[in-house]
């Protein structure tokens, strides 16, 4: 049977790593690292989301500033609050919570963040970065994934890792870090010919593609590692896009949903914030 990759477990102690920084920046220069949390709308899910957030400031000590706004909140209100915390000096991280509604532009609100404020890490300049190579705020799922790998002394170098799924939330960033960590990288998408025969080479498996229980046994590599990003609500509860059942005795290692990877997405935001507010008060770690 695979070893579970507790993701609840992994992210406690990021949650405890980024309590020490969060101390650190404080003890060292009085500045208290602060997020602003943009919600727009009443999507059900993105509250609930933004609720958890704000929980996660509060237990490792960031200062969370909380934007709740109407759905028919114009671009340019929305410009204008992002423009209003890129000024703040309380203010170390940004997210503006994505789904927006429809009349709202994304990108433009994203690209209006600064990239030393991104706290998501979906900046055009620091997913840039990302493919330069250069040190920047890395995207919080696929940085958790990446940080659940080392927390299990998984080394991707020389390993076969197949992503599912090219978003740039996920898939894109994801199969940037794993080639920057020397893995052999080969990215699926829904035009994929052969999909299970290309996932049976994968070391390590990546499933980010929204589609309950999709990747089952033949997908599979004896031994492979499998990350399911995946969180679709079905009527059997929340499932991943790994069907667990038939997958768990044929891989080494796998994360289960939930408590996989959801919760390092979280600690990867606290953490990505004190990081930042480290930088801009010259904290060294
Ligand atoms: P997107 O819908 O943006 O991307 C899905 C990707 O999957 C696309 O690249 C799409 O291909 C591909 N795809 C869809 N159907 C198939 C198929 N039949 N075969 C192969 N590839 C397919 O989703 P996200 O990347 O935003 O999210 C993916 C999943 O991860 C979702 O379940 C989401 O809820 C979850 N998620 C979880 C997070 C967490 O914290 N655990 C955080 C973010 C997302 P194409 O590009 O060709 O359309």
């Amino acid at each position: 049977m695979a070893q579970i990759i507790d993701g609840l477990a992994v992210a406690a102690r990021v949650r405890q790593q980024t309590a020490e920084l969060v101390r650190k920046v404080k003890d060292e220069t009085g500045v208290v690292p602060g997020l602003a949390v943009v919600l727009v709308g009443e999507d059900p899910a993105s509250q609930s989301y933004v609720r958890m957030k704000e929980k996660d400031c509060a237990e490792v000590g960031i200062a969370s500033f909380d934007y709740r706004r109407p759905a028919d909140t114009s671009q340019e209100e929305l410009n204008a609050i992002i423009a209003e915390c890129n000024a703040n000096p309380a203010v170390h991280g940004i997210l503006v919570q994505f789904p927006l509604p429809g009349h709202l532009d994304e990108e433009a609100a994203l690209a209006l963040i600064s990239p030393e404020k991104d706290a998501d890490g979906l900046h055009p300049i620091n997913m840039g970065r990302l493919v330069r190579g250069l040190p920047a705020a890395r995207a919080c799922t696929p940085w958790g994934v990446m940080r659940l790998l080392d927390e299990y002394g998984i080394d991707p170098s020389g390993m076969n890792a197949v992503v599912i799924g090219r978003s740039s939330i996920v898939g894109k960033p994801q199969a940037l870090m794993l080639l920057e960590r020397n893995a052999t990288v080969t990215v699926c998408h829904s035009r994929t010919a052969n999909l299970p025969a290309v996932c049976r080479q994968a070391d390590i498996l990546v499933a980010a593609v929204g589609r309950p229980k999709m990747v089952g046994a033949d997908y599979i590599k004896p031994g492979a590692v499998v990350i399911d990003v995946g969180i679709n609500r079905t009527d059997e509860g929340l499932v991943g896009d790994v069907d667990f059942d038939a997958v768990e005795s044929i891989a080494s290692a796998i994360t289960p949903v939930p408590g996989g990877v959801g919760p390092m997405t979280r600690a990867m935001l606290v953490l990505n914030t004190a990081e930042a507010a480290a930088r801009a008060a010259g904290v060294t770690r």
